[in-house]
């Protein structure tokens, strides 16, 4: 079967790929995007929160929204709390596949024609052009775009290389009682180097999640039936769902007529799993660099090395940054993680940071240095000089450009 010759072909319609979509589209490019499932964002395992700020930039309407955050409850690993509460609406929470279809269907608008349940099997790229081969056709195009969520294969044998550092995450829907806001569970025997959660959406449902260095699904189980949940939790869906997140970046996101954007890229806040806004981040640079060059009809690699530049430029210090502090979380123990949470209420850290204008729901880097810088002081010996080595480490490799 024979398909029109496109501009461009992405391979992916999560947000970050509907949203290069849509941008050139709108630019007037011809676009196809290849979607390996029936429709945008089903089964996607996320919980979908964005800032407000995020939200507005996508330009979808609120009907995709399931609750809006105000506020949220941090526990310690004995159980204490922490509530943080900011003035005025912090965070949506977004259902995935009503917010995907949505920019899908900008983009689709905009002129991007989308095939359903067809996944790209195979990317050939040559001087002339790129095929793009799924199981029973070829696509013809003048360049490509990789945002099919984290999935070593293809950037590793278009010769990118891939991403080696990652966290498994695993949620479910669960109907709870008595859970009114944002829950955040802290304990390396629940969610070792990362964290658990409560969502809650709608309709008494929430999401309950684990991030976990390896075995999710088996610490979000452990989740459920800890007295963190237990209690909270008054029906189960049976069904789990599993996902990798990127840790790291991708060595090399461009090549002559490709770029990879997303988290096939890496673009995710490593402090907290969520790659949503990143993403979009992402597009937005891959959408100028490319139009660009689509536009001279240089879509040589030097040219299109300017994407990774632009990307790294805005969130390369912020990915860095937050996989340096969760390379440190992962190195406390429970009771030093106990010590904090105590050091943190007592001396009124958190409100503190909140009022600071490190503050950023979206931005964490500075917010993770004037935190560290805030507990070192009250930490015993041993805490504060690994807190202290890891900052110089970060001012370092800060100051190389990592
Ligand atoms: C448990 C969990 C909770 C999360 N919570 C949040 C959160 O609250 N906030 C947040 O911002 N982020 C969150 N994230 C991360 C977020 O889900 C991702 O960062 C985001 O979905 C990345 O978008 P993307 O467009 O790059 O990729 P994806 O959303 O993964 O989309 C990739 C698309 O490509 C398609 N595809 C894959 N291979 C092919 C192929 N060969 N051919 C055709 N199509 C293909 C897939 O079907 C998919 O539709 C969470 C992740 C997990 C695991």
């Amino acid at each position: 079967m024979s398909h029109d010759f496109y501009d461009v072909i992405v391979v992916g319609a999560g947000p970050a790929g509907s949203c290069t979509a849509y941008g050139l589209s709108s630019r007037g490019f011809k676009v196809a995007v290849l979607e390996q499932k029936e429709a945008p964002g089903i089964d996607t395992c996320c919980t979908g929160i964005v800032s407000s700020g995020c939200f507005d930039s996508f330009g979808v309407a609120p009907e995709v929204i399931s609750n809006k955050a105000r506020s949220a409850k941090l526990f310690s690993p004995s159980g204490k709390s922490l509530r943080l509460e900011k003035k005025g609406i912090q965070a949506y929470i977004v259902d995935r596949a009503s917010f995907d279809q949505a920019i899908a269907a900008k983009a689709m608008a905009a002129g991007a024609d989308y095939f359903f349940s067809l996944p790209a099997t195979d990317i050939v790229i040559d001087s002339d052009g790129v095929q793009v081969e799924t199981p029973h056709s070829a696509f013809k195009t003048r360049a490509v775009v990789i945002a099919a969520g984290f999935k070593p294969g293809f950037t590793r044998k278009l010769g990118l290389g891939s991403i080696d550092h990652f966290a498994m995450g695993a949620q479910s829907v669960v109907e709870v009682q008595g859970v009114e806001e944002v829950e955040i569970y802290f304990s390396q025997e629940m969610a070792p180097g990362f964290f658990g959660w409560l969502v809650p959406i709608s309709n008494g449902e929430a999401l309950a999640g684990v991030f976990a260095t390896s075995h999710a699904k088996f610490y979000l189980e452990k989740l459920l039936s800890s007295p963190f949940c237990r209690e909270k939790i008054v029906r189960r869906d049976t069904e789990i769902k599993k996902r990798a997140i990127p840790l790291k970046t991708l060595p090399r996101t461009f090549r002559n007529r490709l770029l990879v954007i997303g988290d096939a890229a890496g673009q995710v806040k490593t402090t907290t799993g969520g790659g949503i806004y990143f993403g979009n981040l992402g597009s937005q640079a891959a959408v100028e660099v490319l139009s660009e060059a689509l536009d001279t009809g240089n879509l040589g690699a030097k040219q299109l090395f300017r994407y990774q530049k632009a990307w790294k430029a805005k969130m390369g210090r912020e990915i860095h940054l937050g996989y340096m502090a969760r390379r440190l979380y992962g190195k406390l123990s429970d009771s030093q993680i106990e010590r904090i949470f105590d050091i943190v209420s007592s001396h009124n850290i958190a409100g503190a940071l909140l009022d600071s204008p490190s503050f950023s729901f979206d931005w964490h880097g500075n917010l993770i240095l004037a935190f560290m810088r805030s507990v070192w002081n009250y930490l015993p010996g041993k805490i504060s000089s690994v807190f202290r080595r890891e900052i110089d480490s970060i001012n370092i490799s800060g100051r190389q450009g990592a």
